[in-house]
Order: C-alpha cells, then sequence, then structure tokens
C-alpha cells in the first residue's frame, strides 16, 4: 500500500484488527521508509448497496464517505478519530444487518445524528444543520433548544466536557 507521505510502496502490517461483524479488518501499517503509519480497511466489498439522496439520485455506500462528514463536523473538537471510526463501524453494521439493498439518507443522517448528540453537542448542531438543510434559523434554533433542554446540557460547559471524557 502506498505511503500517503513519501509514496513509498515498502510497508509492514504492524497491527490486525477484524471487526466486531467480521466483515472487515482493520489494518495498522509503517512504511518502512519514512516511518509514517497510516491505517487502512479491508472489507468485503458490498457492491449493490446504494445510498438513495434526497433528490432521488442513487450512489454507492462509502464508508470513506460517511467518516469524512463526521471529521468535518468534529473539525477542531475535542475528539479523537477513533470515536468516529467507531461510529462508522456502528452505523456500518447496523446498515449490514437490516440487509438493504438501497438506503435512503433519511435513515443514515439520524443515526448519524444519534451517536453524535451522544459524543459533542456542537459538531452534533453543524451536523444536523448540514443535514436538515435549514430552511430558516427559527428551525435552527429549534434544535439548539432541545439539545439545552436535554441531559446534554451539561455537556455545553466545557469543563463538565473534559471529565467525562
Ligand atoms: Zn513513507
Amino acid at each position: 500500500m502506498r505511503c500517503v507521505k513519501c509514496h513509498s510502496l515498502e510497508d509492514k502490517v504492524i497491527d490486525s484488527r477484524l471487526s466486531k461483524d467480521g466483515f472487515s479488518i482493520r489494518r495498522r501499517r509503517e512504511c518502512l521508509r519514512c516511518g509514517h503509519r497510516f491505517t487502512t480497511y479491508e472489507q468485503v466489498e458490498r457492491r449493490d448497496v446504494l445510498v438513495v439522496k434526497r433528490d432521488g439520485t442513487r450512489e454507492p455506500f462509502k464508508r470513506e464517505k460517511l467518516l469524512g462528514g463526521l471529521i468535518k463536523a468534529c473539525e477542531k473538537r475535542p475528539v479523537s478519530l477513533q470515536t468516529l471510526e467507531n461510529v462508522v463501524e456502528e452505523i456500518v453494521n447496523d446498515l449490514a444487518a437490516g440487509n438493504l439493498r438501497e438506503i435512503p439518507t433519511r435513515i443514515i443522517g439520524p443515526k448519524v445524528m444519534a451517536q453524535l448528540q451522544r459524543i459533542d453537542p456542537v459538531a452534533f448542531v453543524r451536523y444536523a444543520s448540514v443535514y436538515r438543510q435549514f430552511q430558516d434559523v427559527g428551525e435552527f434554533s429549534e434544535v439548539i433548544e432541545s439539545l439545552e433542554n436535554s441531559p446534554m446540557a451539561n455537556l455545553l460547559q466545557p469543563d463538565l466536557f473534559e471529565s467525562a471524557t
């Protein structure tokens, strides 16, 4: 596997782990030239799973795209990449259990939001605002309010948030 830093093809696997569902293997690799460490996933190809978007168009379900959205939502937030990878894993397993060939985004979005709500309130609001494409400010503040009224509210205080992690 080509190193993303120096583009060398020489690497060694330093850790391999099978996912809970047994459908993917996560490998930690180390570049033999520059020492950079990176992660690869080997998974059973599920060519037939499509995501149905709001406008009715379809595209292949991609784990990396889901992770990318999460990383964006958690930018500059105290959330580790490992946490986000676990979220993706959980959602992928969840979707695989449903055994659907076509998955509407309206099913995936709420799953992601439920996880983010648990992990980081700011990331949750960011994700929700993109996912729901809020029509007006009123709708957006409703989400903020529901957050403030939920048990999540205390997490909005940074000190408590740090002690909770
Ligand atoms: Zn390298």
